[in-house]
């Protein structure tokens, strides 16, 4: 069985797929051709912002949102602990120093009221000045940008969503890489809409921003190609790529996104009685980047794990090590009792197989198997 089956939607989509492929070949625009533009457009309208920009990951186009606000050293960013690396990395490479925030332990987003906490702590200690906050859609479900926005507003700082798994989620009619000042996704094989390799994106209705970042993601360009306006990096997106997301989108908008939620609620009827199951707040929706269960404790994990693996059933734990426990940010000197539900979750989640494509009877057996094993 396959943790996220890549090969199945391929099969599926077999026939435009080469044939979007292909065109790309013959056309030879294998860099910034037409089909990046196409693709901007497209995924633009999907999500209801005035602009796209297509990066080469999800790291990039956080790091190009730090950019566009000139994030630098002496400035504090907001992010969770509880998250993939890459959204804590990006502050520290812009020379700024990532605050860690705990999670909720319900939803796996930032706790709002901790977060408040964090700002006003770090207002207090007078060394650095907050600038950002960076909340993310973990697992494919939203933040709560409400409550994390109000805060924002209050203390006068940026948002910025990290949609990197939240792609075709919502709050209400609003989707998912809209609800920063600038949102970013990924397109890392694996999340909601992935391509074949590398790929990422920055969403904004902001024009300057949305310029800067077009900028800065091919070498500071400005209008002049050969006279560069400011240190950027070289972040295109392949146009391969752009022409393989645009298939994708289709699917994700015609069916897949239907059919990971469909997989996603039966899981939850079948486990809710003797696990902890993901919980997905009323008027919100989940893309289901990852389906996540909370068990006991580390040794009961272990053992499930172990059990589904001898039926051939993939696991993984997202995440087992919080950014205030990384070695790389040892030198921050964190506190070890900053983020404690961070710390609890990082022992106890257990992430199932989850995909568009997944079929009744693997949910049954991954089922059965997680209920026999605990109810032992
Ligand atoms: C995957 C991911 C990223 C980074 O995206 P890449 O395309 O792999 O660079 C950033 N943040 C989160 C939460 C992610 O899951």
């Amino acid at each position: 069985m396959q943790f996220r089956d890549l090969k199945a939607q391929y099969t599926a989509l077999k026939d435009e797929m080469d044939k979007a492929i292909l065109e790309v070949v013959a056309s030879s625009a294998y860099v910034m051709g037409p089909k990046i533009k196409e693709m901007e457009t497209a995924f633009a309208d999907y999500v209801g912002v005035k602009h796209c920009v297509a990066c080469n990951s999800g790291t990039d186009a956080l790091l190009l949102a730090l950019k566009a606000w000139d994030v630098t050293a002496g400035d504090a960013v907001f992010v969770p602990s509880f998250t993939f690396f890459a959204s804590a990395e990006v502050i520290a490479m812009q020379g700024a120093t990532p605050v860690f925030v705990d999670v909720d332990k319900d939803t796996f987003n930032m706790d709002v009221a901790d977060l408040e906490h964090k700002i006003e702590q770090t207002k207090k200690a007078g060394k650095l000045t907050p600038r950002v906050i960076i909340a993310v859609d973990l697992f494919g479900l939203p933040a709560d940008f409400m409550a994390v926005r109000k805060v924002a507003e209050k203390h006068g700082l940026y948002v910025l969503e990290d949609g990197a798994q939240g792609f075709g989620g919502r709050i209400g009619e609003q989707k998912a890489c809209t609800f920063g000042d600038i949102s970013t996704t990924s397109f890392f094989p694996a999340k909601p809409v992935g391509c074949y390799g590398d790929g990422g994106a920055v969403f904004t209705n902001n024009d300057k921003w949305a310029e800067l970042m077009d900028s800065y993601h091919i070498h500071g360009k400005g209008s002049d190609r050969y006279d560069n306006i400011r240190i950027g990096m070289n972040s295109r997106m392949d146009s391969i790529q752009a022409a393989i997301l645009l298939v994708k989108l289709k699917a994700f908008k015609e069916y897949e996104l239907a059919d990971v939620n469909k997989v996603a609620a039966r899981y939850t009827e079948k486990l809710k009685d003797v696990v902890k199951t993901p919980i997905v707040p009323e008027g919100f929706y989940s893309s289901w980047a990852q389906y996540t269960i909370q068990v006991g404790n580390k040794e009961i994990r272990t053992g499930l794990q172990a059990a589904l693996k001898a039926l051939d059933i993939p696991t993984a734990i997202y995440y087992p090590i919080p950014m205030h426990r990384q070695t790389a940010f040892n030198y921050l000197n964190p506190n070890e009792n900053q983020c404690p539900v961070s710390d609890k979750l990082a022992d106890t989640v257990l992430s199932l197989p989850i995909h568009p494509y997944l079929s009744e009877k693997e949910q049954d057996m991954i089922c059965e198997t997680v209920c026999s094993f605990l109810r032992k």
